[in-house]
């Protein structure tokens, strides 16, 4: 089975209109679950990466799988109060509101050299936000990496379009 078949596509979630692509299936399954790793990882093989940056939920997964293959640490960037000690925070838009994402104040040195990965990149705004957020902390930012990208909403051309280096497995049209 292809990556792409081990996602599943629910129409109408969260919202009607979305269709929603959800990993839950890929991760579940073993052999599908170690080839996004493997090809998440890929570009970085034999680099020097300090650390990866996961964002909540699903990057964390992904995230501390691509950090254990890469010998490096790894950073949770969380939604709004639940990390528990000081914290730098970075708002960002969302279609209706406002969301923030937050990092701990000490979860990275100044120069050290991260991986950002989420499962999805759709407008790009979380990412963006998360980039800042590590960009603030002294990161060199190698790459951001995401199995699934919706193109059609630009988030990767944005990340590219801000300088950075952007991998993505998975292309599906529409939202
Ligand atoms: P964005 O900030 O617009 O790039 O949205 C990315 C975040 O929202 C990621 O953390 C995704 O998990 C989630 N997301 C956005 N759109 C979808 C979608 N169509 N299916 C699954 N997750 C999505």
């Amino acid at each position: 089975m292809s990556l792409r078949d081990a996602i599943r596509t629910i129409p109408d979630y969260p919202k009607p209109g979305i269709l929603f692509r959800d990993i839950t299936t890929l991760l579940a399954d073993a052999r599908a679950f170690r080839e996004a790793v493997d090809a998440l990882v890929q570009p970085f093989a034999g680099m020097k990466i300090d650390k990866v940056a996961g964002i909540e939920a699903r990057g964390f997964i992904l995230g501390g799988a691509v950090a254990h293959q890469l010998s490096a640490g790894f950073i949770p960037l969380r939604k709004k109060g639940k990390l528990p000690h000081k914290t730098r925070a970075v708002e960002y838009a969302l279609e209706y509101g406002v969301d923030t994402i937050e990092m701990h104040l000490d979860a990275l040195g100044e120069g050290e050299r991260v991986v950002l990965v989420d499962d999805l990149i759709a407008t790009g705004g979380t990412a963006l936000a998360a980039i800042d957020l590590l960009g603030q902390a002294g990161a060199i930012i190698v790459a951001a990496a995401f199995v699934v990208d919706l193109p059609e909403l630009g988030g990767a051309d944005r990340l590219r379009a801000a300088g950075v280096e952007v991998s993505t497995l998975v292309s599906f049209e529409g939202h």
